[in-house]
């Protein structure tokens, strides 16, 4: 490959946020991201969420990076580290303000959840209140973009068309919060028009932000990436597997390779029983050689494990 070939070659990436160990959803998404990358030859990018700081469990990015690496997974280049780049968030939104995208607000969000027309799938849709200067005199001030009355559509590569009315559903979003942490929303979108990304692929839990960041790309004229979201795996308990029902042991409680020919499973690849035992590395192999995205399913599941 010549380094032209390279430039245009599909870029993926996977972000984890290092607020706990790896747990089996965090896994889904790695390996869905990578299937896509590899599978194209492409390159597969790492970039550590750790944008807000007092969520961050010290060592747990380490943790992650360490075992990514015991399952066979290789990513491109050094790991992105968010915590690293807030001048560059700021610059964004120093350009986006000087564009007049953006307004102060200093609603509280009790406020905002008293005066909200209706709870929104993201929390309340914001009322407007301060789109034309903030009200009172509270000094913490969030920052807002404001969005226009238009419909987001775009096409999921699993899931199919989506369409979301930004007005209508989430109202103005923050970008920079009141407590001085840059929002997830401005610094995925920096991220990934900065890194080359191509193609997102990550949770259906992420599935309601992507018009928010697609929209974000318009205001910075940023070309966009292709998004696939994948299924999410539910616990006995029916709820998301993650770290807030405990699951995130899971992933330690039977071998690493184990869990990730489970994961491929999940995501529809129907690996052969007897590679169960293989080890890691070369189960991953087999995953990018056998690798079928028309077999990923669109549903959310349940999984049990024994
Ligand atoms: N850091 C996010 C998470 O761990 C993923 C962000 C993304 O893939 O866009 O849920």
């Amino acid at each position: 490959m010549n380094t032209q070939d390279y430039d245009q070659a599909l870029i993926g990436r996977f972000a984890p946020s290092p607020t706990g160990p790896l747990h089996f959803g965090t896994l889904l998404a790695a390996l869905g991201s990578y299937l896509m990358a590899k599978k194209s030859a492409g390159r597969w990018m790492l970039r550590i969420e750790d944008l807000d700081q007092p969520r961050v469990v010290p060592g747990s990015a380490d943790a992650m990076l360490y075992l990514l690496e015991e399952l066979g997974f290789e990513w491109d280049g050094e790991v992105l580290y968010q915590s690293q780049r807030f001048g560059r968030y700021q610059e964004v939104l120093d350009v986006l303000r000087a564009r007049g995208r953006l307004f102060d607000c200093s609603c509280s969000r009790r406020e905002i959840l008293a005066s909200a027309p209706h709870p929104g799938e993201e929390g309340p849709i914001y009322p407007g209140t301060c789109r034309n200067g903030p009200q009172g005199g509270r000094s913490e001030r969030a920052v807002r973009l404001r969005v226009k009355n238009e419909t987001i559509i775009f096409k999921d590569m699993v899931l199919g068309r989506q369409v979301q009315n930004l007005e209508q559903q989430v109202g103005d979003f923050v970008l920079h919060r009141a407590d001085g942490v840059f929002a997830y929303q401005l610094a995925v979108v920096v991220d990934d028009i900065d890194s080359g990304v191509t193609q997102v692929v990550r949770g259906a839990d992420l599935l309601s932000s992507t018009p928010r960041q697609i929209y974000l790309y318009h205001c910075l004229e940023s070309k966009l990436p292709e998004y696939l979201h994948l299924p999410l795996a539910f616990g006995q308990n029916d709820k998301k597997l993650s770290k807030r029902n405990g699951s995130f042991a899971l992933i330690f409680r039977e071998n690493g390779s184990s869990m990730l020919w489970r994961a491929l499973d999940f995501l529809g690849q129907s690996p052969p029983a007897e590679l169960f035992d293989w080890p890691a590395g070369e189960l991953l192999a087999w995953g990018v050689e056998n690798f079928q995205i028309s077999k990923i399913p669109a549903q959310n599941r349940q999984i049990t494990f024994s």
